[in-house]
């Protein structure tokens, strides 16, 4: 009767969570760092501790003594990467990790994981990085070993920042940091309270990243009053973006009093950049540009060109709103080229941006309008390439959650076999808690994947539409019309395609507005896909300019479905526009031909038929001739 034993086995369940939650904290849960002076001398003095370090090694490997040789490669890859030799950290680490796997020593082996991950991530190589702290986690688990598991948590947190994760990244860290404050681990905890400060920071939730910020400056002693310096910078630029001023002010000004007096520049820069954005915050424009010219002229001598074209983009729109076109025009043409041999969207979109604005300031509304689009295309680009690195990005997370899954899975068997229960029905009972528990992880992991995958398809929709119409993209459209001609090609099936461009458009935005050339772009979408059937399709090729194809359709079938949206796209009423303002369209229509050796060919001869349309007089559908 299995129903009868089911709550005895949800028990043992829930005593074998029980257990595993309510361990004592025990020295042998969270070892010590062994040869700890010579560990401090390797961050202190690399170049001179290395000395005693290598003597120490050659004397292991005298004695044949595997534990001595692997702590002092260890130390040796510490004091190799704090001197930048590239060359003899990899072959140290080589050696560690050879050697900690022959000897079967796995606890040295997650070290050199992390030291291998630390060098990977610096080179760029995020996701083996990140495979690797896993790993070390992974043994971390196995060992029981909080100390390695923390610090494995912390690097890990630490690539994933560098990555743009910054959720997955806070919660390693917090993991760390829960463990490290368990154990009082003072020194590491100090380290771990800037880094998750800096994550709250970026998340944009300052409260938590102040406090994190002020446990570091407590944690630091007084001798370390430039490190505790950098922290009030931190803090104050966390007010300054809470728009708490008065604390800002007084947080960057005793910070930025240590950077003058230690002469420390490039902090000093900043310090005079959070001043201005704070001025700028309490709308006192000529002041916060004094603070930025500061600035400027500090990252000038540092030759910090990002931290200048900051400022000089700052400095331009604050000379806006100053009505000083002519300082504006000096600073964006600096940030210019400033950002010309940067290949960075990002920026250009800023430049793009104020450009706009200023030329809306001189009243030149072409230029002002040909800028906002040029912003439009770079958002868009940026957008897209932000949804590929989300998409990946997601990918990795899903990997490793995986991964962790399924040493879930294995803790929890090892430590059933730890358990042993002689009596056979015992152990009956825990082949289902295992069988329990498979179930459990799969239906996890099966909800993840469901999740991931709708993910997927949410973020493909978004790259491949047009924002403002919701038709299919210039990119979407060319790959669709490929696939059917590629299709045609194959199965000699007949295929259409037509390229429409609206009349007069020009005419729309400059008699309505903007808003209505939208709303007409808009209703003409609508209507197309009214009138259109199931299988054909519309896309955008930019402006007002379309591409449509037509499926298993000749030309004269597609040609009336044009007609057909040209009767009801004149009769359609569309906001901001009066009724008598005509609104037509010239199309130019083809069909695909034996002789067509690419869809180019299709697309140049419907190209030319529509400029014959529109030099009829527009308002019109031409079929290209056989
Ligand atoms: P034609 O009959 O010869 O096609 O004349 P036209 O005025 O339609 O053609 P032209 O190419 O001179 O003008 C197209 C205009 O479309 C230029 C541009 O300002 C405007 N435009 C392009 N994209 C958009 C958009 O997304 N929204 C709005 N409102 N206007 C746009
Ligand atoms: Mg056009
Ligand atoms: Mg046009």
């Amino acid at each position: 009767m299995p129903l009868a034993r089911a709550p005895s086995i949800l028990l043992q369940i829930f005593l074998l969570f029980a257990l595993s939650g309510e361990k004592a904290v025990s020295s042998e849960d969270y070892p010590p760092i062994p040869h700890p002076e010579l560990y401090e001398k390797i961050w202190a003095d690399p170049a001179a501790a290395l000395v005693p370090v290598q003597k120490l090694y050659k004397q292991g490997k005298a004695q044949q003594d595997t534990a001595l040789q692997l702590d002092m490669l260890l130390l040796m890859a510490y004091g190799y990467d704090s001197l930048e030799k590239k060359e003899e950290l990899s072959s140290t680490l080589s050696k560690g990790i050879e050697l900690a796997r022959k000897t079967g020593d796995r606890r040295n082996l997650a070290y050199f994981y992390l030291r291998k991950a630390y060098s990977l991530n610096k080179q760029g190589q995020r996701r083996k990085a990140l495979e690797l702290c896993n790993q070390a986690i992974n043994i971390a688990h196995e060992l029981e070993d909080n100390r390695l598991l923390a610090i494995s948590l912390s690097d890990r947190g630490l690539i994933l920042t560098e990555q743009g994760s910054e959720e997955a990244a806070l919660e390693d860290l917090l993991a760390a940091h829960e463990i490290f404050e368990k154990h009082g681990d003072e020194e590491n905890l100090s380290i771990l309270y800037s880094h998750i400060g800096n994550v709250y920071f970026n998340l944009g939730q300052y409260d938590k990243a102040i406090l994190f910020h002020q446990k570091s400056a407590e944690s630091l002693s007084d001798e370390e009053f430039r490190n505790i310096a950098i922290v009030k910078l931190n803090i104050g630029a966390a007010y300054t973006l809470d728009k708490q001023y008065g604390k800002a002010e007084q947080f960057l000004g005793e910070a930025r009093q240590i950077f003058e007096r230690e002469k420390i520049l490039d902090s000093l820069g900043l310090a005079e950049y959070w001043l201005g954005t704070l001025r700028e915050g309490q709308k006192a424009s000529r002041e916060a540009t004094e603070h930025y010219l500061r600035a400027l002229s500090i990252f000038m001598d540092e030759q910090n060109v990002s931290m200048q074209f900051n400022c000089r983009t700052r400095l331009a729109r604050l000379y806006l709103q100053l009505n000083d076109t002519t300082s504006a025009r000096h600073q964006l043409n600096e940030a210019e080229t400033l950002v010309s041999g940067m290949n960075n969207d990002t920026a250009m979109l800023t430049v793009t941006r104020i450009e706009s604005r200023l030329a809306a300031a001189n009243k030149d509304f072409e230029a002002a309008f040909n800028h906002c689009q040029r912003s439009t295309s770079l958002a868009e680009k940026i957008h897209a390439e932000a949804s590929r690195s989300n998409l990946e990005r997601l990918q990795v997370q899903f990997e490793s959650a995986q991964k962790e899954a399924e040493n879930a899975l294995l803790r929890e068997k090892n430590k059933v076999q730890k358990l042993q229960i002689s009596s056979n029905q015992a152990q009956r009972n825990l082949a289902l808690i295992i069988g329990v528990l498979i179930l459990i992880i799969l239906l996890f992991t099966f909800l993840g994947f469901l999740q991931q995958r709708r993910m997927h398809r949410k973020m493909a929709i978004l790259a491949m539409s047009d924002e403002l119409t919701g038709a299919a993209n210039r990119r979407r459209i060319f790959q669709m019309a490929q696939e059917t001609f590629n299709q045609s090609v194959r199965y000699k099936t007949p295929f259409s395609l037509a390229m429409v461009d609206l009349d007069h458009f020009k005419e729309i935005n400059d008699r309505y507005g903007h808003e209505a050339g939208d709303e007409t772009l808009k209703a003409f979408v609508r209507v197309a896909q009214q009138e259109l059937r199931k299988q054909d399709a519309i896309g955008r090729m930019g402006g007002e300019e379309w591409l449509l194809i037509f499926p298993h359709t000749g030309a004269q079938d597609a040609a009336n479905s044009i007609r057909r949206i040209a009767a009801a796209f004149r009769n359609t009423k569309v906001k901001g526009i009066p009724q008598d303002h005509p609104l037509t369209f010239s199309a130019g229509v083809t069909s695909y031909r034996q002789t067509d050796e690419s869809l180019e060919t299709m697309l140049r001869r419907a190209d030319k038929v529509l400029y014959a349309a529109k030099n009829k007089g527009r308002d019109q559908v031409i079929l290209a001739e056989d």
